[in-house]
């Protein structure tokens, strides 16, 4: 899908993202896993999260779309296309802070990835068209994967609409409009039919048949796993003579 992952042997850490729609339980989920792994990943907070902090330009740029928004908990500010590419470039800033650590060989775990810029924007292009939404998702990560590396694995948490808009009401201490609730519907399927397209690279916790123990057993295990046999990752609008982000081997290497 991209020449970002050249197959080469390489010491970097794997990246990992978590996603999934409000409320299902990601970062909570995501702590419990990591809490009893020796080597801790290093973790990036996803956007909800972040939303007043300020250190830097990924939050000064998701304090644009806030602001612009004027509080829409999805940030959407009616310009879908313009936000995705600025949510992209917040996903490049992660990249960019976390590529130190990535070299030293630490595991890296996003709260939130490009997938849910695909996810949402896509849906916010195609509101009342699931297949032309789902086209689109898929062609948002082909531009994401143009901006920088799409993570080595997508640990996508799924859950009944209804409990994952409950406890984020719960959480959040508000009551999502009838709107704003099947906006979460419509991305909860969409995340699941992106995440079937890729099974390579996706890992779904459906919350439905797994209980929170298992779901984060499942999510440590796959983490622990992801730590080796990684390829490079080179800068994917770089087409030649370019260096791992990481180690700094070569793309393409000259014959023996
Ligand atoms: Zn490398």
């Amino acid at each position: 899908m991209t020449i970002a992952s050249v197959r080469q042997s390489c010491t970097r850490g794997p990246l990992i993202s978590v996603d999934g729609v409000t409320g299902v339980g990601k970062t909570y989920l995501t702590r419990r896993a990591v809490h009893a792994l020796d080597d801790k990943p290093l973790a990036l907070e996803g956007f909800s999260q972040r939303a007043d902090s300020r250190r830097g330009l990924g939050e000064a740029l998701l304090g644009a779309l806030g602001e612009a928004s004027a509080g829409d908990p999805f940030l959407r500010g009616g310009t879908p296309m313009a936000e995705a590419l600025i949510l992209l470039a917040i996903k490049r800033h992660d990249l960019d802070v976390a590529v130190g650590e990535l070299s030293r060989g630490r595991a890296v775990i996003e709260g939130r990835g490009v997938d849910t810029t695909a996810v949402c924007q896509a849906l916010l292009l195609h509101p009342d068209n699931g297949d032309a939404a789902l086209d689109t998702a898929i062609a948002l990560l082909e531009l994401a994967s143009s901006y920088r590396p799409l993570p080595d694995l997508t640990i996508l948490i799924t859950d009944d609409a209804s409990e994952a808009i409950g406890r984020a009401q719960r959480r959040d201490q508000r009551v999502f409009t009838n709107e704003q609730a099947t906006f979460i519907r419509e991305a909860r399927e969409l995340y699941e039919r992106l995440a079937a397209t890729d099974p390579a690279r996706y890992r779904v916790v459906d919350r439905r048949s797994v209980d929170e123990h298992e779901a984060a057993d499942l999510i440590r295990t796959w983490i622990h796993g992801e730590g080796t046999d990684l390829g490079c990752l080179h800068e994917p609008w770089q087409d030649t003579d370019t260096r791992c982000m990481c180690c700094g081997h070569h793309a393409d290497p000259a014959p023996a």
